[in-house]
C-alpha cells in the first residue's frame, strides 16, 4: 500500500461513519432538516479541524475538498461528503491500478514484497 491510498481508505472510513451517525431527516418535520445540516456541518468542521478538510457552503450549493479530492453537492453538505465518499472510492481505485501496475527494478509486482528492495531500504535506515 502506498501512504496515498491507506491515507483515503482512513478518510473513506472517517467520513462513512461520520455521514452514518447523522441524525435522520424525516419527512415533513421541518426541525429534522434543520439538525441533519446542523449536524452535517458540525462533521465537516471537525473534518476541517482533524484532517485539514476545507469546505464552504455558499447560495449554489457545498464543496468540499479533503486529501486532495473535491467534492461538491448543491443538495446540502451531507450529499457533498456523500459525494467526497463516491470521488474518494474512484480515487482508491485509480492508484491502487497505478499501484498493481508498478513492477520494481528487480521484476516484483506489487502488491509482492522484493527482498532485494526491502533489504535496501534497512540499509538505509541504519546510521
Ligand atoms: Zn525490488
Amino acid at each position: 500500500m502506498t501512504p496515498d491510498i491507506d491515507k483515503l481508505h482512513r478518510l473513506v472510513d472517517l467520513v462513512g461513519a461520520k455521514l452514518n451517525a447523522l441524525p435522520a431527516i424525516k419527512v415533513g418535520v421541518l426541525d429534522s432538516y434543520q439538525r441533519h445540516r446542523q449536524a452535517s456541518e458540525t462533521a465537516l468542521n471537525e473534518l476541517a479541524a482533524s484532517e485539514g478538510a476545507r469546505w464552504r457552503s455558499q447560495g449554489n450549493g457545498t464543496t468540499l475538498r479533503l486529501a486532495g479530492v473535491v467534492s461538491g453537492s448543491t443538495m446540502g453538505s451531507a450529499m457533498a461528503m456523500q459525494n467526497w465518499l463516491i470521488a474518494a472510492n474512484l480515487r482508491i481505485t485509480k492508484l491502487e491500478a497505478e499501484a498493481r501496475a508498478h513492477v520494481c527494478e528487480h521484476g516484483i509486482r506489487w502488491p509482492w514484497a522484493c527482498e532485494e528492495c526491502d533489504r535496501a531500504a534497512l540499509m538505509e535506515d541504519r546510521p
